[in-house]
């Protein structure tokens, strides 16, 4: 699947940005969590509506993933910051964001929220309405230093569609997948890598995990004993 993408070049944190969307986690978020937490987001260009299946279909998912994790870690899990999407509008029109999406959308989203890399208090789930250009520079579906930003494809796949991918492929999957994608992007920002071996095709490559191909059949993957160690050990899971 994907890569955790390492950046190493300086993080700027744009607070003067054009267009200032909406925040906060609507009328049926409770009191946010005050841990360390996930915090979740999804954002719209001014030229897509709102839409409840999406806001929907992102809690569904992350609440189903608290769970499984909570089931695979021995009663350990995430805590999630609102029980619902935090919800921007950005800035620019769907089209801007076709290209170099990662950086534009992590640039325009803080005249939103305060999404940040390595940020001790949270891990940044974002969900952009938006179409990546196939091939071009800076694709979503990955995640970076605690970050992780998906679109458009992800967001009709946890609302239990298919659409066709960024390069026209589609994968005709039922929503188990797409949560399941979410959950290997989130164990990305714990830190989390693929499994050794399976980058360079080895055998010894535990396909089944949820960090490698295991995502496409969540419910039914695990995490290795290696990888429960590793998450123990984050802040973020107790
Ligand atoms: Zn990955």
């Amino acid at each position: 699947m994907t890569s955790v993408l390492i950046r190493t070049g300086l993080l700027v944190l744009t607070t003067a940005l054009l267009g200032c969307g909406a925040s906060g986690g609507g009328p049926n978020s409770p009191t946010p969590t005050t841990g360390p937490s996930v915090r979740f987001v999804y954002a719209a260009p001014p030229d897509r509506i709102y839409r409840a299946d999406y806001a929907a279909g992102i809690s569904s998912a992350f609440q189903d993933l608290q769970s499984w994790y909570r089931e695979e870690l021995g009663g350990v899990t995430f805590s999630l910051f609102r029980s619902s999407p935090e919800y921007c509008v950005l800035p620019r029109e769907a089209d801007y964001y076709r290209d170099d999406s990662w950086t534009r959308l992590m640039t325009d989203i803080q005249g939103c929220l305060p999404v940040m890399y390595d940020s001790p208090d949270f891990r940044w789930v974002l969900y952009a309405d938006i179409m990546h250009t196939c091939n071009a520079p800076g694709r979503i579906g990955a995640a970076s230093r605690g970050v992780t930003i998906m679109g458009r494809v992800d967001l009709e796949g946890l609302s239990g569609r298919v659409m066709a991918n960024d390069c026209g492929n589609v994968d005709n999957m039922p929503i188990g997948r797409w949560r399941g994608g979410a959950g290997h992007e989130l164990a990305h920002t714990f830190g989390l890598p693929h499994p050794p071996g399976c980058a360079e095709g080895l055998p010894a490559c535990d396909h089944g995990s949820l960090m490698w191909l295991g995502y496409r059949t969540y419910p039914n993957t695990y995490f290795s004993d290696e990888e429960k160690t590793q998450l123990r050990l984050s802040a973020f899971i107790y």
